[in-house]
């Protein structure tokens, strides 16, 4: 028999990652016994692979006098959904963000920095620091050590599988343990954050528009297969907005994306790309806007497109660095020795990664007709001399010719970080139906487990929407939940 069988908690959260570390925090500086489950041996899902937060009006903000507001972030995200957006859900997101940077501060000795996610967009992403460590991850650790602190209850290769409901409450949680038994948890409520579903080829197929063949995940070794989400619509719950966080990537071995390499950082940026028609398709700077440059090369021919440089451009990135970064991780003027990174893929035999002394050869390399290749080549570098794109008006000051020494060719394709789209909630996260009802008393999602935060596609504008969103709802979700189990005592 399982040793968590007939544990008893006010609140079970189901997900340590940072939507469920935050909510069992939150429940229990509210005064509830939390017990939270995870079914990784370690917390974090793709919170530790992340960045930032996304927030406005904070003290951050201020000090680098940044006064971008609600009112412009909401009508943005409006237009960029095409109204698709769940308008309370996402105006609340925006509104507490600021809170929820000022909670995080409160509650834990994380600090914040500010940066953008390119040239295109504002400084509103803030990125956590703990005891020296930066990012998601530093994140993560923080909300462990603080959950630890208050003495939550945190088990890991632990996974919820079924809310029990009776008479309309939430009454206990079915899991199973690290040994493989099955245990029940008697509860009041049961806070769903298990991070989407983007590592089921299988919901991706059913739920989404693309093909998961065409799609490889960024954390392709996580097990999020939609269980938080199946959970609510098991008890009758709407769901709304499914897709994936899509980005522009060179794939890697074995089907996954590269997060980063300097082949990918060179072959992502604003340089020049071909269709497999060997023509070009789209301003490449659109790389400033990942998901938007994904959507560009998904709906090309095969969903994949090429990049194409010359030697020059590896010479410059040796000496200058980058034009674009990635995240802030491998910020702009980061130096890469692209030409070596481009040697090993290809001693490796990479389908991917191709190098040849003419245009010719390199279309035969890459399968496109050598003709149509060397005329949009010879197109672009017209452009690049006449300092202005005829076709895609693109900004001059990012063009630059392909024509000096090797010409070197990289598969883009898309990636995705995760799932999005979920369970529909109130702005208090109480999961509903399609009558706007709550599904039963006691039952709230959050983070990457709801839907209604975006379009068909998610939105750079509002970097670290997501992070954001996972400690916000977290945090409400911890709140609600607390309040309702101590309330019943
Ligand atoms: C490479 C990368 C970079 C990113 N960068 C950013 C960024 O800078 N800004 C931003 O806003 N977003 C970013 N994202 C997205 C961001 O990481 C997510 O939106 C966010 O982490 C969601 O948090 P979450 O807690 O909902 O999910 P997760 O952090 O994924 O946590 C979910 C947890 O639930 C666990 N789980 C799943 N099923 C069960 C179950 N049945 N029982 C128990 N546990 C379960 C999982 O193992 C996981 O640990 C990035 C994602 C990736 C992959």
């Amino acid at each position: 028999m399982s040793s968590i069988q007939n544990r008893e908690a006010d609140v079970v959260v189901v997900g340590g990652g940072s939507a469920g570390l935050a909510a069992a925090i939150r429940a229990t500086q509210n005064g509830a016994k939390v017990i939270l489950l995870e079914k990784e041996p370690k917390f974090g899902g793709a919170s530790n692979h992340a960045e930032g937060l996304f927030g406005i009006m904070t003290e951050e903000a201020r000090k680098m006098s940044v006064w971008y507001t609600v009112d412009e972030v909401f009508k943005h995200s409006l237009e960029h959904s095409h109204g698709l957006i769940d308008g309370p859900l996402v105006r609340r997101a925006i509104e507490e963000a600021a809170v929820t940077i000022d909670w995080i501060k409160k509650s834990t000795p994380v600090t914040f920095w500010l940066a953008r996610m390119s040239p295109t967009e504002p400084f509103v992403w803030h990125i956590p620091n703990y005891k020296g460590e930066e990012r998601g991850a530093a994140l993560i650790k923080a909300y462990v050590d603080k959950a630890n602190e208050l003495g939550i209850t945190l088990l890991t290769n632990t996974s919820g599988k079924r809310i029990i409901v009776e008479r309309g409450k939430v009454t206990g949680l079915e899991g199973i343990d690290s040994e493989g038994n099955p245990f029940v948890i008697k509860t009041k409520a049961v806070i769903i954050a298990s991070g989407g579903f983007n590592n089921s080829h299988e919901l991706i197929a059913k739920w989404t528009r693309f093909d998961p063949g065409r799609t490889g995940a960024a954390t392709s070794y996580l097990h999020k297969v939609g269980e938080g989400i199946l959970m609510g619509m098991e008890l009758g719950a709407d769901t709304r907005g499914f897709g994936l966080m899509t980005f522009q990537s060179v794939p890697g071995d074995g089907g996954e994306m590269q997060e980063m390499s300097p082949v990918m950082a060179a072959a992502g940026g604003p340089g020049l790309w071909v269709n497999t028609f060997g023509e070009r398709f789209v301003d490449e700077t659109v790389s400033f806007d990942f998901p938007m440059a994904a959507n560009a090369i998904y709906s090309q021919r095969f969903s994949f497109v090429w990049s194409i440089w010359d030697e020059d451009w590896c010479t410059y990135l040796k000496e200058k660095g980058l034009d674009l970064g990635i995240g802030t991780n491998i910020p702009v003027g980061t130096k890469f020795d692209v030409m070596q990174d481009v040697l090993k893929s290809i001693e490796e035999g990479s389908p991917h990664v191709f190098m040849e002394d003419s245009i010719s050869e390199l279309a035969d390399d890459i399968g496109v007709d050598p003709d149509t290749l060397q005329e949009t080549i010879d197109r672009y570098n017209g452009f690049v001399e006449k300092r202005y794109d005829e076709d895609f008006f693109k900004d001059r000051r990012f063009m630059r010719p392909v024509k000096k020494g090797k010409l070197i060719a990289a598969r883009l394709g898309v990636g995705h970080f995760i799932s999005i789209g979920g369970l529909r909630v109130t702005p208090e996260t109480e999961v509903i139906d399609a009558m706007g009802e709550p599904v039963a008393e006691g039952v709230y999602a959050c983070g990457a487990d709801v839907g209604g935060l975006w379009g068909d596609t998610y939105e750079v504008r509002r970097a670290g929407a997501m992070m954001s969103w996972a400690s916000t709802s977290g945090r409400i979700a911890g709140a609600n939940a607390a309040a309702l189990a101590m309330r019943e005592k």
